[in-house]
């Protein structure tokens, strides 16, 4: 039965395959017809109908190909479903243009440069390696067809097919190395520019925390890279400006910042150092031309002991460290630049003519060290500002939006989206709390693409989940009502956030922020970076304020969501009401007129309610009402819908039921109802219901009408002693 099975799929496969690609099929084909001299310019010339035929199969395969691969999608999912698709458009393509040497008798001279340029263009366009071999192939066999179609010469034919290869080997390797080469290359030049920013903002002090190297860079991210770049570039046309000033005033050979790197005391207890020139105004062309220095060389003193340096009297050999050659200068003057008490960084100025630098040229350049370190200043301070400009501005378009949210769903997915802007994370969780704060439930969680795999898999385990018990960091953070910990650096293995039982959760910063409303806590934020330095205190502050209004947007989303539920359930029994049974009658409705599903309508009403009432009063009559509907929502499956018609009337829509299902559920629930006892303080009694029921749409397509029907159905119930159900379909008219 199954292989039978497997067989049938097999073959429904196999015919679908070769359907889909009848384009191929008829491109290889035309290889053995050429062979054969079927298509040919004798066929041709004896106006052979059976030769023009193929021909125009073959036009209709190569537009169709030609068509697919304009409304291509620019990746198809599957690689082997793209190889396919670059092997049929080069075949059909071959075949197109094999065939007009053949038909047109020219087997040796005006056509073959255009078929040898169109190997060459497969060559180059076709990207699966397997697609490029069939191609060669195909080329290759239809040559050897249309030599012997058209009766050729076999070395004529190895001449050809000589070529092809010849043309598309040499074109396949030279353009694949040549795109390599480029790609490498940029990919070397984004990197190398990412690597050398990096340095010269740490250098400026312009970060605290790294500059990430990665050059796929996200959002908040992307704009500091940027924020940093410009205030590195500025730095430098500002010192390139102060050092070309002085090197014209005090008539230099060359003025030069160089930078101190790495500063730290060697093993003999002295500083030794990187140094890097950083900027630098010359009329020499020895100058170094990588900005790495090898040694500090005459400069060692400064970095040991940072005082002014004059040294006269200089040679070839004893030069400044920022020379890779001889280049005459007799004089130096070097002065530290400070950054308070550190050492950051050596001014330069020297002469080629003997004249040594005075006390009064000194002072100058010491003037200007000291407001080289000032312009540094000036821009990291701007950078501050900058950034924190930014934050606020996404602080406020977060706030804003987290105000609008309306649904729960859209408070969640607010709530992350002003905390990635403000705050990054590779995992964010939202933690409601029962009003003691005991009970913890997870009320979204989020997770960044780029997040590590362990943080991934967590949020599996976390979804839906809830927990007791006060180990954890959201448990603490609920009970005092202040961030959890005190310090977001986490070192070695992650702290206990949510409970035991998931564990640790590994991230180098975390956060857990309560959501605090007026004197009770709603819930926490938890948000985890596998990234050091993140959530320092001018993020947790404006967290604080998020935190706030998210419990605000939250409490209001509740809130909305209650009036909803109000507004589409009856207060007494619970069920849908009158007015959202309709609506949802209607959705249900439509959707059956457009998916051809059926449906059935029940109509139920309590036999002698009005005595009942009469009997035991108002509110026992009240006390059935609910006990019927309580059993009614039990026994519905969760698609059907259940609602309080009016007074004593209920209504049940079953989809996907026909009558006959519909009568035999709706005797079931009548039967129930029978077998219930109620009491009272009169003593017990039981009560009965009648019911009636339509079906859509063998009983009536239309809204109103099936529920006009089954009513009419209740009523012949009511009519035929109560107690019963019956179909509108099987009613005795
Ligand atoms: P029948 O078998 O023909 O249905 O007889 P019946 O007495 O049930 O007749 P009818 O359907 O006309 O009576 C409905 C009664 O249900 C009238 C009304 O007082 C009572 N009723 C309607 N809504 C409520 C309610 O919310 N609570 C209570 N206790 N009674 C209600
Ligand atoms: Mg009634
Ligand atoms: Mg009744």
């Amino acid at each position: 039965m199954t292989a039978v099975a497997a067989v049938a799929a097999f073959v429904v496969r196999a015919r679908q395959f070769l359907a889909a690609h009848w384009p191929l099929w008829v491109a290889l084909a035309t290889g053995p017809l050429l062979a054969l001299g079927a298509i040919g310019e004798a066929a041709l010339a004896h106006g052979d109908l059976a030769a023009l035929g193929w021909m125009t199969v073959l036009a209709a395969a190569l537009v169709r190909v030609l068509g697919r691969e304009i409304v291509r999608p620019a990746e198809l999912a599957r690689p082997t479903a793209a190889a396919l698709q670059e092997t049929e458009l080069a075949v059909v393509l071959l075949a197109a243009a094999f065939v007009l040497p053949a038909v047109g008798g020219d087997h040796r001279q005006s056509l073959y440069p255009l078929l040898y340029a169109l190997v060459s263009f497969l060559t180059i366009v076709v990207r699966s390696k397997g697609a490029v071999w069939a191609a060669m192939g195909a080329a290759l066999a239809f040559e050897a067809a249309v030599g012997r179609g058209g009766g050729v010469a076999a070395a004529v034919t190895v001449e050809h097919m000589a070529y092809l290869g010849f043309f598309a080997l040499g074109n396949a390797l030279v353009l694949r190395g040549v795109v390599e080469r480029v790609r490498r290359h940029h990919e070397e030049a984004v990197g190398a520019t990412l690597e050398r920013l990096r340095r010269e903002a740490r250098d400026f002090r312009l970060i605290a925390a790294q500059l990430p190297l990665s050059s796929r860079l996200r959002g908040r991210d992307e704009e500091e890279a940027c924020m940093v770049q410009a205030s590195v570039e500025e730095i430098h046309e500002q010192l390139y400006h102060q050092l070309d000033l002085l090197r014209v005033a005090l008539g230099l050979h060359t003025c030069a910042l160089v930078w101190v790197r790495d500063l730290a005391p060697d093993a003999a207890g002295r500083s030794s150092a990187n140094l890097v020139l950083k900027e630098v105004a010359t009329d020499s062309d020895a100058v170094v031309s990588s900005p790495e220095l090898d040694g500090p060389g005459l400069l060692a003193a400064v970095v040991r002991d940072p005082k002014p340096l004059r040294l006269t009297a200089l040679d070839g050999r004893r030069r400044p460290p920022y020379y890779e050659a001889p280049d005459g200068v007799t004089d130096l003057c070097a002065v530290p630049v400070r950054d308070g008490d550190a050492l950051r960084g050596i001014l330069c100025a020297d002469r080629t003519d003997d004249r040594s630098f005075s006390d009064a040229e000194l002072a100058v350049l010491e003037q200007a060290a000291a407001h080289m370190i000032r312009v540094v200043e000036h821009e990291r301070a701007f950078a501050a500002v900058e950034r924190g400009k930014y934050e606020q501005e996404q602080f406020y378009r977060a706030s804003e939006r987290l105000n609008e949210a309306l649904t729960l769903a859209d408070v969640y997915r607010k709530t992350f989206e002003a905390l990635a802007a403000i705050a990054p994370y590779d995992l964010a969780v939202l933690t409601g709390c029962d009003p003691a704060g005991r009970t913890h439930e997870i009320l979204a969680v989020d997770v960044a693409d780029g997040a590590p795999a362990g943080t991934r898999a967590l949020v599996e385990r976390l979804e839906g989940y809830t927990f007791e018990g006060e180990a954890g960091l959201v448990a603490m953070a609920v009970k005092n009502r202040h961030h959890m910990p005190a310090n977001p650096a986490v070192e070695g293995r992650g702290p206990v956030v949510f409970d035991d039982a998931v564990g640790p959760v590994e991230a180098r910063s975390l956060l857990v922020l309560p959501l605090v409303r007026g004197e009770t806590v709603l819930g926490t934020i938890v948000l985890a970076s596998d990234r050091p330095g993140r959530y320092g205190p001018a993020t947790r502050e404006m967290l604080k304020v998020i935190g706030h209004q998210v419990g605000v947007s939250l409490q209001n989303a509740r809130m909305y969501q209650a009036m909803e539920e109000r507004a589409t359930t009856d207060g007494l029994t619970g069920l849908t009401n009158h007015r959202a049974f309709q609506e949802r009658l209607s959705q249900l409705h439509a959707l059956a007129e457009r998916t051809g599903q059926r449906f059935s309508v029940i109509l139920t009403d309590i036999d002698h309610f009005k005595s009942i009432n009469d009997t035991y009063g108002h509110p026992v009559g009240d006390q059935v009402l609910r006990r019927v509907a309580a059993l009614f929502a039990g026994r519905a499956r969760k698609v059907d819908i259940v609602a309080r018609y009016g007074g004593e009337e209920f209504v049940l829509v079953l989809p996907d039921t026909d009558g006959e299902g519909a009568a035999k559920f709706a005797n079931r629930l009548r039967e129930e109802v029978a077998a219930q006892t109620m009491v009272s303080e009169h003593g017990s009694f039981h009560v009965t219901i009648s019911m009636g029921i339509a079906e859509f749409p063998a009983d009536a397509r239309d809204r109103a009408e099936l529920v006009r029907l089954a009513d009419e159905a209740l009523y012949h119930s009511k009519e035929s002693g109560r107690n019963r159900v019956t179909r509108y379909a099987k009613m005795v008219r």
